[in-house]
């Protein structure tokens, strides 16, 4: 008769319990994460109808991620309002060389 059979699994499940979810309230079955990554693609209107109303969902109930949203919007408004201006092709020549600059330790 043999012992040791049967209990050598119990380490493996109870690590794959964590499948990489993030802890804490989810909303719309989008994570915090998920919401951040497409906000700019909301700001750019590059969502469809669903998506942006799963957004739009979790906005309206996850002060943070609107919080995220506001400062986000505020920052692309600002560079679209400054005009366009090309770095000058000799000023371009000149950080090109910096690293080649630094001295070596
Ligand atoms: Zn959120």
């Amino acid at each position: 008769m043999t012992y040791a059979d049967g209990n050598a699994e119990s380490v493996g499940s109870v690590l794959s319990q964590h499948n990489g979810r993030p802890a804490g309230i989810e909303l719309a079955d989008l994570s915090h994460q998920d919401v951040r990554d497409r906000l700019t693609d909301l700001l750019d209107n590059a969502l469809d109808a669903t998506e942006e109303a799963r957004l739009r969902r979790h906005l309206a109930a996850c002060p943070e991620c609107a919080a995220y949203y506001r400062t986000l919007r505020r920052t692309v408004e600002l560079l679209r309002a400054l005009p366009s201006q090309p770095v000058p092709e000799r000023l371009r020549g000149r950080l090109r060389t910096i690293p080649s600059e630094e001295p070596v330790a």
